[in-house]
């Protein structure tokens, strides 16, 4: 009988100054000696020294994840013992929900509201994934001429998965917990400036008895590292998320040895409310749609589509509740809007904007890098709506990642859905409308992976999340994402009692 082992690996502190490699299950230096620092974007300061993965060190964790999956038990488990290991990484991460939280808040700066519900949904995907696969097979069918085929859903191998930096222990745990329900190894890429809760998340999975090897943690770079895997040729898969230029450089590079790609992309979501909603609704949820995770979201509704007839009672209120917007302290819970990622970043966002006012645009709220009292060294934006923009201007159609949302009138739901595909993105939408007909007929018509109906929110387990066009393909935080870790099988026989001569000779 195969058995989970219990481990006697423990994370102690997860804030901490030193953060290592997770390869082979235990916590490394880079061959290399090197570490780098990371900072709290809200602050400036440094909160920690992480190793720094080599080429070498991506060699190892490679070695690794092969030999536990070719050689490993992990795959050979019975699946609901795959599944208690799961529950089990929940369960630690339930017990020490505050301190992933804190930690999730020091190394990305957002505000610990939106940390709070990440971390929990972190939670539940393990939780998700745990009961799915149970459910997870293959099938049989009878081919006509007694012969029999059986369907086998096999683990595809060894995944790299590479991921940013806005939500950085979601997306790991949208990464991780699919790919090992299913019996693969992994080697995750986090985003180098925000690597912690990546690594204590491997630690965790160690922690609560996932075997040496199955999960592998390489923080380093992304042009070597995060390439090195997706050219190795004992790399199975690659499941990234970022930005569409670098998913299209990752396709070509895996063409080269075939690896299975999913790519999680941009975009440049519209949001679309009609004259008959329910305007406080729409102004609330419209808020939230651009606002939340300080705009650093890939599903932020960044393109405001507003009605003629109620665009002024609209956009009274919408800037209104823009200008009472908290901007500060990310461990303050009546903040609203933490921190940008990086003063790279920062200067990216207004560039957008100042390129918007060049062109004859009108800055209704922000326009403008913010300044926080106490938080002087942090990298911070005011929440920005630019109006009087015309579709082709690059701050309608280029993903700013940022707090900045564009707003536009249309006249009547024709124009408006043109206008909202009128973009080389398909990720998510939104529409905002009390009339039924309508909604349904507006969601089948716009080119997106997600449409929100009269509802701020698009990603709960089970609810597939991914996108349309040049927002990538694959779905994740699903049952169909598990198709996507596995290879179908088919083993086909023959069950007749007379020999079968097909040549007749
Ligand atoms: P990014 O593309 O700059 O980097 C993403 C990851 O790829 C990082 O870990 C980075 O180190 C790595 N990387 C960089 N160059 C690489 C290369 N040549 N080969 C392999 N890996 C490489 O993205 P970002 O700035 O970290 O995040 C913002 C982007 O992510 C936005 O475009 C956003 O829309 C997107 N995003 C999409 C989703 C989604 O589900 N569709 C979710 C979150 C973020
Ligand atoms: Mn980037």
């Amino acid at each position: 009988m195969s058995k989970v082992k219990e481990s006697n690996f423990q994370v102690l502190d997860m804030k901490r100054e030193h953060y290592q490699l997770l390869i082979n299950g235990a916590r490394v230096d880079s061959t290399s000696g090197e570490t780098y620092e990371c900072k709290n974007p809200a602050t400036g300061e440094v909160i920690a020294h992480v190793a720094k993965a080599s080429l070498k060190d991506a060699e190892l964790a490679v070695k690794a994840a092969r030999h536990a999956f070719d050689h490993g038990k992990w795959r050979k488990l019975p699946v609901g013992k795959r599944a208690r290991v799961l529950n089990k990484i929940a369960g630690i991460m339930r017990a020490r929900f505050g301190e992933l939280v804190e930690l999730e808040v020091l190394n990305s700066g957002k505000s610990i509201g939106a940390a709070q519900g990440q971390v929990m949904q972190a939670i539940e995907d393990f939780e998700f994934y745990a009961g799915a696969i149970v459910g997870h097979r293959g099938s049989v069918n009878n081919v006509p001429g007694q012969f029999q085929n059986i369907t086998e859903k096999e683990p595809v191998g060894v995944c790299a998965q590479i991921i940013p930096w806005n939500y950085p222990m979601m997306m790991a745990a949208w990464k991780i917990a699919p790919a090992i329900a299913t019996g693969c190894s992994v080697i995750v890429k986090p985003a180098s400036l925000t690597p912690l809760t990546a690594i204590v998340l491997g630690e965790i999975c160690v922690e609560a008895g996932v075997p040496e090897g199955v999960v592998n943690i390489l923080p380093g770079s992304g042009g070597t590292i995060g390439n090195f895997l997706v050219e190795h040729e004992d790399v199975d898969k690659v499941a990234f998320t970022g930005s569409t230029p670098i998913g299209k450089n990752i396709m070509e590079t895996a063409s080269q040895t075939l690896k299975r790609v999913t790519l999680e992309l941009g975009g440049k979501s519209p949001n679309i409310v009609f004259e008959d909603c329910d305007v406080n609704a729409a102004v609330d949820g419209s808020l939230f749609g651009i606002f939340y995770n300080t705009g650093q979201s890939c599903e932020a509704r960044s393109r405001l589509y507003v009605h003629e007839d109620i665009y002024d009672e609209f956009m009274e209120k919408f800037v209104e509740k823009t200008s009472r917007l908290q901007v500060g302290d990310p461990f303050n819970k009546g903040t609203h809007i933490g921190s940008i990622i990086s003063e790279e970043q920062v200067n990216v966002i207004d560039g957008y904007v100042q390129s918007a006012i060049e062109e004859g645009a009108t800055i209704l709220a922000g326009g403008k890098k913010a300044t926080v009292a106490g938080f002087e060294g942090g990298y911070w934006y005011e929440p920005t709506i630019i109006t009087d923009v015309h579709h082709e201007m690059k701050v309608v159609q280029e993903e700013i990642f940022g707090p900045v949302v564009v707003v536009m009138k249309f006249k009547d739901e024709k124009e408006a859905i043109g206008l909202a595909n009128d973009t080389e993105y398909g990720l998510g939408s939104a529409i905002w409308t009390k009339d039924h007909g309508k909604a349904t007929r507006v969601s089948k018509s716009i080119q997106a992976g997600i449409v929100m109906v009269n509802c701020p929110f698009s990603a709960f387990p089970g609810t597939p999340f991914g996108g349309y066009k040049q927002s990538g393909f694959g779905r994740e935080l699903c049952i169909e994402t598990l198709d996507l870790y596995t290879e179908t099988k088919s083993i086909l026989s023959y069950y007749g009692g007379k020999p079968l001569n097909p040549f007749g000779l």
